[in-house]
């Protein structure tokens, strides 16, 4: 009705005038309004609906206002909504010890943070001050964060132990479709890729190197399943050289791959997990850093230089209590893993069959990229404008989707029923159909 439209004008009309958004040109922000939500739902104030194929930041992984954490989030701000880091406080026991339940064995400590940027800023701290080396390795198809200047620009004694070099090398990981190292096998993309990074190492002084940082799975970069030996590669050059293994699972934690941790899929075990989204689908902010028993007794003795105010927040501790137990309990991780081998997959493969455009398609769980090219001989990705009609498109017939560069990211709500991936992939084909005309 009149009322709740004018609900949507209003909100448009503050944004607008007041609201400054993240990684946009403000004027061509987005309009889109959200007002309320269920599962892989979404309402704007009129009524208009949403199928949410983007958990909106990949992090809905429980679905939009599961009763349950909305219950303990409820029942937490009438017991006590906030309290400081440095005292005990249960709901924060409960949640640590609810990760750590999944985390491999010899990890038994969490430190808790804001979100996933802190998250990694914490780890890399606990490892250069644990090896006392000071360069980290990452890829350049990763994404970590935005923070990094806060703790330098602090003036009393806390910035002092922080202040490393801050030396990041980057390197190149693998990704067969768009092979760097002109593989044309996973085998042989392993292969090759664990080569460059043993030469990398080898070339920057392995003793100054504190970690290697790797997404298990590359998330906002495109969705890149390890090829078969790789981070088990990884995990042999860094014993050899003393390099502590850093894996953030900021996205592909807590369910998005069909397992818990990505990592379960794999011979390989971390010094540190950094988490974030998933593990309370961000119902209330909240990251961490899992820190397994080696690197957690440096700091028995030595103060830990790094904390936050909001570090353990009883509210954000009981909504992972409740999310973590109703993922359990409601077997929601395996349903994530079902849906992607029997709908999503196969869904996807058969869009592939119907449209030049896409390239290729790859993923697990409820964490799938399609890749879309003008031609599937060149892999030459489809150009910003055609993505910005297909998202267009897709948002006009009522899917919310995640567009990153020239792909479609299809990563709805670990909950998604197997009916709602049918009506999203009747969206994607039309839009693929009607959005790319004389395209290609
Ligand atoms: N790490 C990964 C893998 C991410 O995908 C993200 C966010 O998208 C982050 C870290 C940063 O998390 P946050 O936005 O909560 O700081």
């Amino acid at each position: 009705d009149s009322l709740t439209e004018g609900l949507d004008e209003l909100a448009r009309e503050l944004d607008n005038e007041h609201v400054f958004h993240s990684w946009s040109a403000q004027s061509q922000h987005s309009t889109l309004t959200v007002a309320s939500g269920r599962g892989s739902r979404v309402w704007d104030h009129s009524g208009r609906e949403y199928l949410d194929f983007s958990s909106q930041l990949v992090n809905v992984n429980i679905g939009h206002q599961h009763p349950a954490v909305v219950q303990a989030i409820r029942e937490q701000a009438e017991l006590l909504t906030t309290i400081a880091p440095s005292t005990v406080n249960l709901a924060r026991g409960e949640a640590a010890k609810r990760i750590v339940a999944r985390a491999p064995s010899g990890f038994h400590k969490v430190f808790f943070t804001n979100g996933g940027a802190d998250a990694n800023e914490n780890a890399i701290r606990m490892a250069r001050l644990h090896t006392g080396r000071d360069k980290i390795l990452s890829t350049y198809r990763s994404y970590h964060g935005n923070t990094g200047a806060a703790v330098v620009a602090t003036g009393d004694w806390r910035r002092v132990p922080n202040e490393f070099a801050r030396a990041h090398v980057h390197f190149f990981g693998p990704y067969l479709y768009r092979s760097e190292f002109w593989a044309s096998t996973p085998e042989e993309e392993s292969e090759r890729a664990l080569r460059h990074l043993r030469r990398v190492i080898e070339s920057e002084g392995p003793s100054s190197i504190a970690a290697v940082l790797l997404e298990t799975i590359p998330g906002t970069a495109g969705i890149m399943l390890p090829p078969p030996g790789y981070l088990a590669g990884v995990r042999e050059l860094c014993d050899r050289h003393g390099i502590m293994l850093i894996l953030d699972e900021v996205m592909c934690g807590f369910g998005r791959s069909g397992r818990w941790f990505a990592f379960d899929g794999y011979d390989v075990r971390p010094d540190l997990i950094t988490f974030a989204k998933g593990v309370n689908s961000g119902y209330v902010p909240a990251g961490g850093v899992v820190i397994s028993d080696p690197i957690a007794a440096t700091f028995d003795d030595r103060v830990f230089p790094g904390g936050l105010t909001y570090s353990g927040h009883p509210l954000a501790m009981a909504s992972i209590v409740a999310t973590l137990d109703a993922m359990e309990s409601e077997s929601i991780v395996e349903h994530a893993r079902e849906i992607g081998a029997e709908s999503i997959g196969p869904a996807l493969e058969d869009l592939t069959e119907r449209h030049e455009a896409i390239g290729e398609v790859r993923g697990e769980g409820v964490f799938w990229a399609m890749e879309l090219v003008t031609d599937r001989k060149t892999r030459e990705p489809l150009p910003a404008a055609a993505m910005g009609r297909l998202k267009s498109a897709l948002v006009g017939r009522g899917l919310l989707p995640f567009v990153m560069e020239n792909r479609i990211h299809v990563v709805p709500p670990c909950v998604v029923t197997a009916e709602e991936v049918a009506d999203a992939m009747a969206i994607y084909d039309e839009v693929l159909s009607t959005a790319l005309e004389g395209e290609g």
